[in-house]
């Protein structure tokens, strides 16, 4: 490997940043996932949402995110609920100790937010099970707010494409953090956030990246330099 070839442990150039983005964005708008939490600006939607997709594939997520809107609106309905009942429409989800983080998440909006999400990273990592992922994603999608958004997925698609070092904790490497803060474009945080992920599942994918119909490949790194 000569020196071009080496992964580097410093943020690519602004305009490599842009010329990412730009290609993403026009990706995204042909290859978008649609959903109904995607459609929606309600921060109380979204961030159950976003709990609910935590370790559990989005299409499974439809019919109970689907099932839990039409019982419950608010966090103060939540609350007022049995653990049985939700536990009998969260139980597809699978890992049963997720269901009382539903019901603590509402009673620590209730008690510390006035039963609403607030719109700070700091304050939505308080709330029980919430972490950095997902409050980005809120942040950026709900608020409109340019946040990052870092899960493995995305990790691997900036160590691919740029050809950057982490360390062995990418997502919270802070030189990660510093590329996915410098890859949102501030006018539509909720479009390049979401482009990001859904390149990572549909084609930078874990296993057998599909390269050769990559519209990023005549500039990514491990399409140069590694995979060949
Ligand atoms: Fe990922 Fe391959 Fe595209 Fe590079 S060329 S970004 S490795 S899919």
């Amino acid at each position: 490997m000569n020196s071009l070839q080496k992964p580097k442990r410093e943020i690519p150039s602004k305009r490599k940043i842009e010329l990412f983005r730009k290609r993403l964005l026009l990706w995204f708008i042909k290859n978008k996932r649609v959903y109904p939490w995607r459609k929606t600006r309600d921060p109380f939607r979204i961030l159950i949402a976003e709990m609910m997709l935590q370790r559990t594939k989005a299409d499974q997520v439809l019919d109970i995110y689907n099932d839990f809107f039409s019982e419950f609106s608010s966090p103060n309905e939540v609350v007022r609920t049995d653990l049985k009942k939700l536990r009998k429409i969260l139980y597809p989800l699978g890992l049963k100790w997720r269901v009382k983080n539903f019901k603590d998440v509402c009673i620590s909006l209730i008690k510390n937010f006035d039963g609403k999400v607030p719109n700070t990273r700091t304050k939505l990592t308080l709330l029980p099970g919430v972490g950095e992922y997902v409050a980005g994603i809120v942040l950026s999608v709900a608020f409109g707010k340019p946040e990052w958004v870092i899960d493995s997925n995305i990790v691997r698609v900036f160590k691919r494409y740029f050809g950057i070092l982490t360390t062995k904790e990418g997502r919270r490497d802070r030189h990660v953090i510093e590329l996915a803060q410098a890859y949102i474009r501030e006018k539509e945080p909720k479009r390049t956030n979401l482009a990001l992920l859904d390149f990572a599942t549909l084609i930078c994918a874990p296993r057998n990246p599909k390269c050769t119909s990559c519209l990023l490949s005549n500039t990514c790194h491990y399409y140069s330099f590694e995979k060949k």
